[in-house]
């Protein structure tokens, strides 16, 4: 079976084809901005040969995408199909389902619908995922159309957790709640954590640790997520690269109020201008890391505030789940940086987490276990692989 993964975003298109149930890829790419003067397109085919392509030309808008996409993928000479009817399903990336999907959908006009009616809780996303499924359903007109959701996941999460502590009518009429996102990636790894240690999902209480450019952590007890740090948008929780994560609600109306800041500005503030770049004016970990290392002081200020969010949440989440048999890092920053490991882990010791610095320095392909020998809680490292997630939950959907 051929499943094409699909991450639409306002500008882009970000696409995998895997052969499913063997899980290989056979291509995979990435459209970026679309409608502006020069459109990039890194595409790359993996059978039977490898073949790497940048083509840069304008694309006008995504339907132009797709079709250059689809040009690629069934091209006579380096494509990985002869014709799009090869294409068994389409699984998109979803960033919001609401209340309304607990789990991965089978796309109909209703579906659509509901997704649309979300639209004003993820404005920047829903709007592009939706015009990614329009698109597709246009060009795969034969393939079942599958809507993978990020808050999924966390449709588990108890009121308590995920009610905010306002007048209740903004719930039950405005539907203000948490969320939570990066379900996908939650799920999958805290999947993988169970395969890893040959324990089924239900009986594993665990922390997930999602570090990349966005940011998120869970709470899974008994394989269900019961709280997670990002809320009714993905800006609540961590400091992330360039969102603020937690803060008092009281500064958005001090910005307005005493600095004169528009209500739009103080969105762009915090979204796009404040976490890791607000503190050091750089939001890449890499760089960061090395300007620290050359004495930087807010480079370390930086870390120090990135670390120590992370490690308030695992004290939490660790009074809310009991017994915790792990937990999890995984993303950019939380598989390739064994510092950010390092002083996460630090003085954690009361609560089982002791970090065997010489393990998460060696570095390796495939899921690690970090922990000093004879630990009771497991520090693990699983690679995340949400667009594998996606294209597994729409096999099992459409199989
Ligand atoms: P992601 O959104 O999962 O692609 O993660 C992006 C983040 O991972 C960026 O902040 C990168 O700087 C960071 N990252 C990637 N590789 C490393 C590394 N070797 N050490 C530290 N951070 C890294």
């Amino acid at each position: 079976m051929k499943i094409l993964v699909i991450n639409t975003g306002s500008s882009s298109i970000k696409y995998q084809l895997f052969l499913m149930p063997d899980k290989i890829v056979l291509a995979n790419g990435v459209l970026e901005k679309i409608g502006e003067a020069t459109s990039r397109i890194k595409h790359e085919v993996f059978k039977p040969q490898s073949l790497k392509q940048v083509i840069e030309e304008h694309i006008p808008d995504h339907k132009t995408g797709l079709q250059t996409i689809v040009d690629l993928l069934t091209h006579p000479d380096h494509g990985v199909i002869e014709d799009v009817s090869e294409v068994d399903a389409v699984g998109h990336r979803v960033v919001h389902g609401g209340e309304d999907f607990q789990a991965p959908t089978l796309i109909n006009d209703d579906v659509l619908d509901a997704i649309k009616r979300n639209s004003p809780l993820a404005p920047l996303h829903n709007p592009a995922n939706i015009m990614g499924i329009e698109t597709a359903r246009l060009f795969f007109k034969e393939a079942h159309q599958v809507a993978v959701f990020d808050t999924a996941f966390h449709q588990t999460i108890p009121a308590k957790a995920f009610l905010y502590a306002l007048p209740h009518d903004l719930y039950k009429s405005h539907k203000i709640r948490r969320y939570g996102f990066h379900g996908t990636s939650h799920h999958y790894v805290s999947e993988q954590a169970a395969l890893y240690l040959k324990r089924p999902l239900s009986a594993l209480n665990l922390i997930t640790i999602h570090l990349g450019n966005g940011g998120s952590i869970t709470a899974i007890k008994g394989g269900q997520s019961i709280d997670t740090s990002m809320g009714m948008t993905p800006l609540e929780g961590l400091v992330m690269g360039t969102r603020s994560g937690d803060i008092d609600p009281a500064i958005p109306y001090f910005l307005c109020k005493n600095i004169g800041l528009s209500i739009e500005e103080v969105d762009s503030l915090l979204n796009t201008k404040s976490g890791l770049k607000g503190i050091c004016d750089n939001n890449d970990m890499r760089d960061i890391l090395a300007l620290r290392e050359k004495g930087d002081q807010r480079a370390k200020l930086a870390i120090e505030m990135y670390c120590y969010r992370i490690k308030k949440y695992i004290g939490a989440y660790s009074a809310v789940i009991g017994r915790l048999d792990a937990i999890i890092f995984t993303a950019g920053i939380g598989e390739n940086s064994r510092e950010i490991r390092e002083e996460v882990c630090c003085e954690l010791e009361h609560i089982g987490i002791r970090l065997d610095s010489e393990k998460s320095r060696q570095r390796g392909m495939g899921i690690k276990e970090l922990q000093v020998d004879g630990a009771c809680t497991k520090i693990l490292l699983i690679p995340t692989n949400e667009e594998l997630k996606i294209a597994l939950e729409t096999m099992t959907l459409v199989g």
